[in-house]
């Protein structure tokens, strides 16, 4: 294991008021935001923050969000967030967050779901499933390059991939819905040939989706050989 950045785990911080100070449209459902923090400590990359909303009468509202950038980007954080027609959360940040606007937040949280440099590591996304597992990749590309890790990234259609400029040789597309003309990647849901082959010399696994791409991954993962104790897992499911 090789150290990163002088990044140690600690208690999270206290509530804090974050200011927007750049929106990205990622797709069309999907937006970026990049919120300063007065109180910003270095994440692991994987960890999330907690967002709190509060209306006019009191009400509160608070969902996770994983980081997106990589704590080299010091003094704020990046979420990037999914647009669930039927949320209460997401359609705010979509529709009403701007550039200047507050937002409370409080974090970094968790660490479980986190990388410290083990390699060769395989990241295993299904849609906004991706957000923290592009923490890791653009950490590894800018702190330790030369450790290898390749991400499979598993989404319904070209119009839905996000950062889509940012993925290189590292990432394994494959598209379960739309395939985009011309494409001569990899098609379909992710299934044991294709996790077999990312997985050869895969140390460790981070996987990251919706509770039933998580099954799934995981399942692959064990049949290509992989250890329980080295997969680690992260579900962005209903809030409940
Ligand atoms: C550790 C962690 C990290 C997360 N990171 C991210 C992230 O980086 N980006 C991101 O977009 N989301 C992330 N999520 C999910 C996020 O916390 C919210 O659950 C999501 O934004 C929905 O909140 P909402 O208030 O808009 O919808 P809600 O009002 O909570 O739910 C509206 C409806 O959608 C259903 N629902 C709730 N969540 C989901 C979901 N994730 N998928 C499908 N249906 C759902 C609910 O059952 C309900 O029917 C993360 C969740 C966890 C636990």
């Amino acid at each position: 294991m090789v150290g990163l950045t002088p990044v140690e785990q600690r208690a999270p911080g206290q509530w804090q008021i974050g200011t927007v100070s750049g929106v990205k449209q990622e797709t069309p459902r999907v937006k970026s935001f990049r919120i300063e923090l007065p109180m910003w400590m270095p994440h692991l990359p994987g960890q999330h923050y907690d967002v709190r909303l509060t209306a006019p009468d009191g009400y509160r509202a608070q969902r996770s969000y994983s980081v997106a950038s990589s704590p080299l980007d010091d003094g704020g954080v990046e979420l990037t967030i999914d647009r669930l027609d039927d949320g209460e959360v997401s359609p705010y940040f979509h529709d009403v967050v701007v550039e200047g606007d507050q937002v409370e937040l409080r974090g970094p949280f968790a660490s479980y779901f986190v990388w410290r440099g083990e390699a060769p590591a395989l990241l295993v996304g299904g849609g906004s499933g991706v957000v923290p597992l592009m923490a890791m990749l653009r950490h590894r590309r800018r702190a330790t390059p030369e450790l290898a890790m390749r991400l499979v990234y598993s989404v319904r259609s070209a119009e839905e991939v996000i950062y889509a400029d940012e993925l290189g040789d590292d990432t394994l597309l494959t598209f379960t819905r739309e395939t985009p003309e011309g494409w001569a990647g990899h098609t379909g849901r992710i299934d044991s040939s294709l996790i077999a082959e990312m997985a050869a010399d895969a140390d460790i696994a981070f996987v990251c989706g919706s509770n039933a791409f998580v099954e799934t991954a995981v399942g692959l993962l064990l049949e290509a050989g992989l250890r329980p104790s080295r997969i680690r897992t992260e579900r962005f499911g209903p809030s409940g």
